[in-house]
């Protein structure tokens, strides 16, 4: 089964559900504030989905300075997230 690995500043905290992980990042974790729009975002895989939800993959790159080939591999990560996780669980227990 899939360890899902926080990775947010070295953290190598493990979870089997991917649930969990995302909970955990917006959680544990500080919140960032968006380069691009200023807002602040929680950390993980929910900043990484509003970065690429909000704006565009060229404003992102730009605002953060990093390279495309770096948000290419965000926006994979994203997937990979979106197509496991149960957003609807995510976003209850985030807000319960
Ligand atoms: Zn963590
Ligand atoms: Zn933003």
């Amino acid at each position: 089964m899939t360890r899902w690995h926080c990775g947010i500043e070295g953290d190598d905290a493990t979870f089997d559900r991917v649930e969990d992980l995302v909970v955990h990042q917006a959680t544990a974790h500080d919140d960032v504030e968006c380069g691009v729009c200023g807002a602040v975002v929680p950390d993980g895989y929910l900043g990484i989905r509003h970065l690429l939800a909000d704006h565009s993959r060229e404003a992102y790159t730009e605002a953060h300075g990093v390279d495309p080939d770096q948000a290419d591999r965000r926006a994979s990560v994203r997937e990979t997230v979106e197509t496991a996780a149960d957003l609807g669980e995510i976003v209850e227990r985030l807000e319960g």
